[in-house]
């Protein structure tokens, strides 16, 4: 029996009750479809940072690296960490040192979920440039505190980087739609952008079998509420895909239902998993966090296992719960109604 090991950092806030149910769900399928999952918990979060000064151990990643996968749920607790020493702390070393480029963000409704759109057959795949551009934390602070101060951060660009996020977009069209949107904001950002656009062209033409559009990010912002049916693959730079697919989540429903990959696409080491939504703070520990967008991105961490029919079984499993009328509103049902009904959902 095939058994992968998963390393486990439920986080802060609703980052503990999704993992809970997530996990709940991919142990399910896990005994249906006859593979097993090894559970190791990591308890790196901001508690952690306040007893040991750091979000995670020094050797944290290489603890991770010997892991199959990685599921996360969210990091952040910022009335007592500041949100910039939690992020850089954890999550975006953990993206870099992985090379987990591509941060794949899935936005379409789930049977039964009513969008705020009216348009309601969308289908986009959002494509994140996830380990450099406008969060590689280059820069600095000179004169701290006085009045001659001066912050400086510095978008970091590179020819591999932008051509591997692109090609990994152009590989997603191709077993989609066939349609590529490069967003960037080249008529005011004249040397990074320019050069994104440039390779995009470039790139195109290797995949003449994909029909690409370029728009710039306000074009975009306007174009995934007026017409959001007209896209399918979506590639962005680092801030601009985290930008639009919380936009992303809004138009399926809500961050409940975002989920989303961080892939190492040439498996030299692990992927992880983990929903688009934070920490949460306003709802944690009252057993109201919708769980789906965890339990969707545990489908996305078996689908790259390798667990194909498991992953569509959690999926079908998620939209039998919701065709039903279960979680598709904030606070209709309970994390644990949730997580049960798609369990109930996986049986059958
Ligand atoms: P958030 O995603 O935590 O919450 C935004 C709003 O959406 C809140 O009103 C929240 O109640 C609601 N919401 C989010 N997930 C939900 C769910 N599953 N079910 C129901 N409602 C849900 O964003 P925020 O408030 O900006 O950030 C809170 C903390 O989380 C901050 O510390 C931030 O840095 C951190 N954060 C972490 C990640 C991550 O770990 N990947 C992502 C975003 C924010």
């Amino acid at each position: 029996m095939k058994n992968y090991a998963l390393a486990l950092i439920p986080g802060d806030g609703i980052g503990v009750d999704v993992t809970d149910a997530a996990m709940k769900v991919m142990q399910a399928a896990a005994a249906r479809f006859g593979f097993g999952l090894t559970l190791e918990t990591f308890p790196w979060s901001c508690n952690y940072y306040h007893e040991t000064g750091a979000m995670m151990p020094e050797d944290g990643i290489e603890t991770l690296r010997g892991f199959d996968a990685v599921f996360l749920g969210a990091v952040g607790w910022p009335e007592t960490v500041p949100d910039s020493v939690s992020l850089h702390g954890l999550l975006l070393p953990i993206r870099k040192a992985f090379n987990q480029y591509a941060n794949i963000r899935p936005h379409r409704l789930l049977n039964g979920v009513e969008g705020p759109l009216k348009a309601s057959g969308f289908d986009i795949l959002c494509i994140r440039e996830n380990t450099e551009g406008e969060y590689s934390g280059a820069g600095g602070r000179v004169h701290q505190g006085k009045g001659n101060e001066v912050a400086v951060e510095t978008s970091v660009f590179t020819r591999e980087g932008v051509e591997r996020i692109l090609r990994f977009g152009f590989e997603q069209a191709r077993s989609r739609r066939k349609h590529l949107t490069s967003v960037t904001k080249s008529n005011a950002q004249k040397y990074s952008m320019v050069f994104w656009d440039e390779v995009t062209r470039e790139l195109a033409t290797e995949y003449s079998d994909v029909t690409v559009s370029h728009m710039h990010i306000d074009a975009m912002a306007a174009k995934m509420v007026m017409a959001p049916e007209q896209l399918d693959v979506v590639v962005a730079s680092n801030l601009f895909g985290d930008i639009l697919t919380d936009l992303g989540a809004a138009i399926q429903g809500g961050l409940g239902f975002a989920a989303s990959a961080n892939i190492n696409p040439d498996r030299s080491s692990p992927s992880m998993f983990e929903p688009v939504h934070g920490s949460a703070p306003d709802i944690a520990g009252k057993n109201i966090a919708n769980p789906i967008a965890a339990i969707w991105s545990g489908a996305m961490m078996l689908d790259h296992l390798g667990e194909t029919d498991a992953a569509n079984a959690v999926l079908a499993a998620i939209e039998l719960a919701t065709a039903q009328g279960i979680g598709i509103r904030p606070g209709l049902h309970s994390t644990d109604q949730i997580t049960t009904a798609i369990l109930g959902a996986l049986e059958k």
